[in-house]
């Protein structure tokens, strides 16, 4: 047994078996690149599943990692400090929303904005609780966003789940319309569903479900955890359609790794929460957010929002190329750095294919490859994996 070998060993005695884990084990990184225990080399087009935006061993994020631990790292949200402030501000300066509550995880920025939903419900004097998602979404996994999670194979053996939560056809306008009664205070869905498929909102449904909420005072909530934070090449999906929701959540890439999320709202629904009603412990600690201000820096200032846009395109390009050339891929989707290629086979095979060839790829549903890489991709880097990937498909075909 290699080193790879034995610690996958090690780790499948003590940790809970609630992942399917590739058998690789990694130990250090650079850049877009990752090796594992024995010194094999990746390139890596997961990024941690969309969470390093900056790559591996950037120096800025690093530096600040070192200066901010020998400074603060927790102090607890009964104080105010400095790179959680700031933060908020290089949030809110650049988008539509007013105020951030931060968390540390996607499943915790939809618990905010679930609760913030109800709650402006509550203080408007409206009767109506029940949330609308999508089919085929993904929210996460604690009770109330495994509720909202539009997929079954999420749910079995864990009822009774969050009561009031009801799920329609993505896409799909008159569908939403009809469910949108009386009984409703909200609507949650992804710009573009990551998990479910890498499947984009068309803009005018999206515009179309912003005059419904806006006519019926109903919220519209955007879970942004995956595609927001530059991966479109917009610092925001919704800015990707010109679409304003009233709320929505941000965590995956937004500190390039170090665990945080973000839930931000216009003040008309900020102004639900008051003192005392929702809380995180590690929530906006400064050692998170200083990490956030790195990315928040780099996307603005930096040339990582154009370089998202060019490299961006230059994936589609290939993948449509790809889909030209292999009748196994059924159609190429998403734009920005976050693409994916549905194929008429399993994933699983071409994806076990790539990662023996040296690139990691995660799928996204059962016959999806899912494409999001470290913001920081160039094109050299795009040619070597859709290269790989192109060899993949070849050998799958002739199957
Ligand atoms: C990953 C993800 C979540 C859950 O985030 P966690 O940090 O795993 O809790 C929620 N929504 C979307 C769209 C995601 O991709």
């Amino acid at each position: 047994m290699n080193n790879t070998e034995k610690l996958a060993e090690r780790g499948s005695k003590v940790i809970m078996n609630t992942y399917s884990r590739f058998p690789i084990a990694f130990d250090h990184g650079e850049g877009m690149y990752v090796w594992d225990m024995d010194g094999k080399k990746y390139l890596d087009f997961v990024a941690g599943i969309a969470v390093n935006s900056l790559g591996y061993s950037n120096p800025k994020l690093g530096k600040k990692i070192a200066e901010q631990s020998m400074k603060l790292i927790h102090v607890s949200n009964l104080y105010y400090t400095e790179p959680q402030i700031e933060l908020a501000e290089m949030l809110c300066e650049n988008s539509c929303f007013d105020k951030v509550f931060f968390c540390n995880s996607g499943a915790e920025t939809i618990e905010s904005a679930l609760k913030i939903a109800r709650k402006y419900a509550a203080m408007k004097g409206k009767s109506g609780r029940t949330i609308i998602t999508m089919e085929k979404s993904f929210h996460g996994r604690t009770y109330g966003a495994v509720t909202a999670t539009g997929q079954d194979k999420y749910h079995k053996g864990l009822d009774p789940l969050l009561p009031d939560i009801k799920h329609v056809p993505f896409n799909d306008f008159e569908a939403i319309e009809k469910a949108a009664d009386d009984s409703v205070c909200a609507i949650l869905m992804e710009p573009i569903q990551g998990e479910g498929g890498i499947i984009p909102a068309k803009k005018e449904y999206l515009q179309k479900v912003r005059k419904l909420c806006d006519e019926k005072d109903i919220v519209l909530l955007f879970d942004e955890v995956q595609c927001g934070v530059g991966r479109t090449g917009y610092l925001f999906a919704y800015q990707a359609y010109g679409v304003e929701p009233d709320g929505a959540c941000f965590a995956k890439g937004l500190a390039g790794g170090v665990p945080i999320g973000a839930f931000m709202a216009k003040d008309k629904l900020a102004q639900a929460f008051k003192q005392g009603d929702h809380a995180s412990t590690f929530g906006g600690n400064p050692f998170a957010t200083s990490c956030g201000t790195v990315v928040m820096h780099e996307l603005l200032d930096g040339g990582l929002l154009d370089n998202v846009k060019k490299q961006g395109e230059l994936l589609s390009k290939r993948l449509i190329e790809l889909k030209q050339k292999h009748s196994i891929i059924k159609e190429a989707r998403g734009f920005g750095l976050i693409q994916g290629i549905e194929l008429t086979i399993p994933a699983g095979d071409v994806i076990a294919d790539c990662i023996n060839n040296g690139l990691l790829l995660v799928g996204a549903g059962a016959n999806v490859i899912r494409f999001v890489p470290a913001l920081i991709v160039t094109e050299k880097e795009i040619n070597e994996a859709m290269d790989i990937l192109d060899k993949a498909l070849f050998r799958a075909e002739e199957k």
